[in-house]
């Protein structure tokens, strides 16, 4: 190797990897969907495929909602009867606000979980993406008459954007989808009380970075707390995390570089989710 051959190297400015491509030849998009939205339900697929690996699938239960961009009112998500593991770009479900299906669709979707999803879906122009889990850490901060506690280094991330909602049993009335929306008042991390929490993002990326930080969040809360006092972080350390943290910021990816990393992961094992 020359001298200037190294020297070439060693400067090179590092380029991050592509992002996966939206369309894989092995796996061709029907021709009665359109492209863009055949990009939705790929992305969609790999990100239930992602909550598979994380460990933040729940049996058959739980929904990771989207947005079919250019058809107003119109929204995607997984099949009810299927684990996370079996979801794919083809066996999304389209559906209404009010959780009709539109098209066809060889399976039914699960009422109880949309309602929620479809009011905020309808009512947040910026509801693109809307997910929600089962997680035990998740869930064991949403019993806490307190909540969540913003004394760890995730948790300061997320100050300013949590809401809550007093638990009504199980989500399936319609008109607590809009009580449920009322009480999220704009926060894009919203915590159904005794029960578990739901992010709401511009994006499917900006949706599961927040949802990567309050899983991360409530899973040190709940070490710490079981060791210990916590010690407190001061309000002005907690604005700057908010404004420093990269999950947010557009020049970093808003989270979907992060998300683009997962997605070859997935690609790499098992790209079956693109069919
Ligand atoms: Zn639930």
């Amino acid at each position: 190797m020359t001298t200037t051959t190294a020297t070439a190297t060693t400067t090179a400015t590092p380029t991050a990897p592509a992002p996966a491509p939206a369309e894989d030849p092995r796996f061709p998009r029907p021709a009665h969907i359109a492209p863009a939205e055949w990009a939705a339900r790929v992305q969609l697929a790999a990100a239930y495929r992602i909550f598979d690996r994380l460990g933040w699938a729940e049996l058959i239960y739980n929904h990771i909602s989207l947005r079919v961009p250019g058809e107003p009112g119109h929204f995607l998500l997984n099949p009810f009867g299927l684990h996370y593991s079996e979801v794919c770009a083809a066996n999304l479900v389209k559906v209404d606000v009010r959780g009709n299906t539109v098209g066809h669709s060889a399976w039914p979707i699960n009422p109880a979980g949309f309602t929620f999803h479809g009011a905020i879906h309808e009512t947040l122009a910026d509801a693109h993406c809307v997910m929600h889990v089962h997680t035990t850490a998740t869930m064991a901060v949403c019993c806490l008459e307190d909540g969540l506690s913003f004394t760890n280094f995730y948790a300061a991330q997320l100050h300013g954007k949590v809401a809550y909602h007093d638990f009504e049993g199980i989500t399936v009335h319609l008109e607590e989808g809009r009580r449920i929306l009322a009480s999220a008042a704009g926060k894009p991390v919203l915590l159904l009380r005794n029960h578990g929490p739901v992010t709401i993002g511009f994006s499917l990326a900006n949706a599961f970075g927040l949802m990567w930080l309050l899983t991360r969040a409530c899973e040190v809360q709940m070490a710490s707390q079981a060791m210990g006092r916590l010690r407190p972080i001061a309000p002005a350390v907690l604005q700057a995390c908010v404004r420093d943290s990269l999950n947010f910021n557009p020049k970093f990816g808003a989270g979907q570089d992060a998300f683009d990393a997962l997605q070859r992961l997935v690609d790499r094992d098992d790209p079956s989710y693109r069919g």
